[in-house]
């Protein structure tokens, strides 16, 4: 909802996003303007299960407010749990003194330890830790995971096997079933996981930090602040921001699947610059817009079962034929290490 750095233009908002995890949605930072970009995008915002701030500069925070104002008006009667690095309490207080003090809500502060990469929440389908940033102020993004879904028990196996009700709930809980007959049927035979897990990282606003980009290893998707292009590097890291070329060695490092860059100087009128000079060495980069929607689709996860049996024969058979091998005594190293 927001692609822009600290200040406004025209076509851009200061950064604002809304992370849809099975239709649960969670507002990561708030910048100014955030319920007029919710109401152009169609999101209900009683429908925000949680808030997180990455830092608390204003351009990342001053939408809030407004929102909890609101948010009160809709009627919200849920509790709402917003993550920010302290002294938000201190804000959070002064907000509610003054203008809100009959909230029919509560707002829950859970203080971010900026310095931890800590589990922050959690519930049956996800989780989100903190991952620390080097920015000029406590900043901590946000690496957003699903957790591995439930076994499925396949319906053609349930056919096969003539399994009962107690069965199938032992199948889902991961356990191996034994026949009438005595036949002990494995697990990973019967039961599939339906999705892999998939995850998103938002890295904002920070330095190239190499340790952020590992802490984000294998993220289908990673969000990078690309404030400046690769020229204004001195700038960039005076400012604790990145250049779109940093932004592409963090997704490189972690090796994301896909990169979005955003919160862009208001010096560049347009970010073609930004996006080609991180294609250059992350050709699947893409730039945050306002209303712009990046899916990670979900990817059926490989079958167990039979396949996995041949693959655990194969392997015994390989540990084998090492077992067999005269010692060479150790490897080299890699050049690389
Ligand atoms: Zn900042």
């Amino acid at each position: 909802m927001g692609s822009a750095s600290a200040k406004p233009t025209p076509t851009r908002h200061p950064s604002a996003q809304i992370v849809n995890v099975h239709e649960q949605h969670y507002l990561v930072d708030a910048g100014e303007g955030v319920q007029q970009q919710m109401i152009r995008q169609r999101i209900n915002p009683l429908k925000i299960r949680a808030v997180f701030i990455s830092h608390l500069h204003g351009d990342h925070v001053y939408g809030l407010f407004p929102l909890l104002s609101t948010l009160g008006l809709y009627g919200r009667r849920t509790p709402l749990a917003v993550y920010a690095p302290a002294p938000f309490g201190e804000m959070l207080a002064c907000h509610l003194r003054y203008f809100d003090s009959g909230l029919p809500y509560t707002v829950e502060w859970h203080e971010t330890d900026t310095t931890q990469h800590a589990l922050l929440y959690e519930n049956r389908t996800l989780e989100v830790w903190s991952v620390p940033l080097r920015h000029r102020i406590p900043t901590a993004g946000f690496l957003f995971r699903e957790k591995e879904p439930p076994l499925n028990v396949d319906k053609f196996k349930i056919v096969e096997y003539g399994l009962s009700v107690a069965q199938i709930t032992a199948a889902k809980q991961g356990r191996d079933i034994t026949l009438a007959g005595g036949e002990t049927i494995p697990n990973g035979e019967l039961t599939y996981r339906p999705y892999v897990p998939r995850s998103y990282a938002y890295l904002s606003d920070t330095n190239y930090s190499a340790k952020a980009a590992g802490l984000c290893a294998g993220a289908d998707l990673m969000y990078h602040e690309a404030t400046y292009a690769a020229a204004e590097r001195k700038i960039a890291r005076e400012r604790g921001h990145s250049t779109s070329e940093e932004a592409a060695r963090a997704a490189l490092l972690a090796g994301a699947g896909r990169l979005v860059i955003g919160h862009f100087s208001s010096r560049y009128k347009d970010e073609t610059i930004l996006v080609e000079e991180a294609r250059r060495s992350f050709p699947a980069t893409e730039a945050a817009a306002e209303g712009r929607r990046f899916e990670i689709p979900e990817r059926k996860a490989p079958r167990r079962g039979t396949a996995d049996r041949e693959r655990e024969k194969l392997s015994e058979e390989t540990d084998v034929r090492d077992r067999d091998r005269p010692e060479t005594g150790p490897a080299e190293p890699k050049a690389d290490e």
